[in-house]
């Protein structure tokens, strides 16, 4: 390393965007590798795992936990050896070059943050139906978390639209709270994991509706019922009286901090390699916010190991030679 071109002392080795499993694991593993690392957590989003009732499919915990637990449990784990933490909502990302080294800047209002290396930890945000009614009655009975909302359901009918792991997992949840439970699912087939059928299928409370969509939430000041429409007949319609709506029909990948600097995947998922580098140099991402087959707790969490070592390597590889 030369006087010359030494690093001003703000710029950090590694800047993480994302305060979930994914961000937590490459903090942990950038903190333990010595980088000076900063993690970026949003003030005005969460992470969907600390709205995730209960998870029980993360290995070593065998009693199961809360997502918001478990994700308390890596933040400290990663501070605890050194990983910086700041809230912020960073709305930019820019490419920058001291005398020859590149890096990155990550915005947020007045804030910067200047980094040789930034990995993208943004998570994922809910799908909406894209119906009348379903905006308007947002907070009004339309709901995309059981978890937050499900107790203001006590003895009351309730809809969960989709069939995969998520909408499965939080009528299951939202029995405990409602006197029924109405999977709307557009095929006769649920995309859940088996276990997660099996008890949906043995609770009493909860009952299905298949081949069905939402066409419309209806209600006064509040949700009353939601038109269905089956799939195979476009014509028929009903309505189902029901006081609350809640839709988990998959996930967005948020890459609009990151859109026109790296290539995206149609739909929006960041594409990344083997190491969960973008095709942008420095630039990494992990987790729910790639392109990738199986969005799980353990699999964020390997991305982020992953991502923390690739720019770990590429930093070592820029002090060895740039600087
Ligand atoms: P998902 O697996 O993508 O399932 C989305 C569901 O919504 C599907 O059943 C899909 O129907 C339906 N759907 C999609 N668009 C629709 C539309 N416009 N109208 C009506 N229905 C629509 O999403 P997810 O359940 O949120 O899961 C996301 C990821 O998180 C998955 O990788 C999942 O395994 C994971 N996850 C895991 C757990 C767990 O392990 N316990 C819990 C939650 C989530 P089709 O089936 O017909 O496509």
């Amino acid at each position: 390393m030369t006087e010359k071109n030494k690093m001003p002392d703000h710029v950090f080795d590694v800047v993480i965007v994302g305060g979930g499993p994914a961000g937590y694991t490459a903090g942990l593993y950038a903190a333990r590798a010595g980088l000076r690392a900063l993690l970026v957590e949003g003030v005005s989003t969460v992470s969907q795992i600390t709205v995730t009732d209960w998870i029980e499919n993360y290995p070593g915990v065998p009693e199961g936990a809360s997502g918001f637990e478990i994700v308390e449990k890596f933040q400290k784990q990663a501070v605890q050896f050194g990983l910086q933490v700041t809230q912020a909502d960073c709305t930019a990302v820019e490419a920058r070059e001291w005398e020859g080294v590149r890096g990155w800047a990550v915005l947020s209002g007045e804030r910067t943050f200047e980094t040789l290396t930034l990995i993208v930890a943004t998570g994922a945000h809910w799908r909406k139906l894209d119906v009348p009614g379903e905006e308007s009655f947002t907070g009004r009975g339309v709901s995309y978390c059981a978890t937050c909302d499900g107790p203001f359901y006590r003895n009351r009918e309730v809809v969960v639209v989709g069939g995969g792991d998520t909408a499965v997992q939080e009528a299951l949840f939202l029995t405990h709270f409602c006197s029924r439970v109405t999977i709307v699912h557009r095929r006769e087939r649920l995309r859940a994991a088996a276990v997660l059928q099996q008890r949906a299928f043995a609770n009493e409370k909860i009952a299905f509706a298949w081949h069905a969509v939402v066409e419309e939430v209806i209600g006064g000041d509040t949700v009353t019922g939601v038109r269905l429409r089956d799939v195979r007949d476009p014509g028929k319609t009903w309505d189902l009286a029901v006081s609350g709506v809640f839709v988990f029909i998959g996930l967005i990948p948020n890459s609009d901090l990151v859109k026109g600097q790296a290539e995206l995947a149609e739909g929006g998922a960041i594409l990344v390699d083997q190491q969960m580098r973008t095709s942008a140099q420095g630039l990494f991402a992990c987790g729910d916010c790639t392109h990738k087959l199986l969005r799980q707790v353990v699999t964020a969490c390997g991305d982020g190991a992953t991502a923390a070592f690739a720019s770990q390597l590429y930093v070592e590889d820029l002090k060895g030679t740039a600087y």
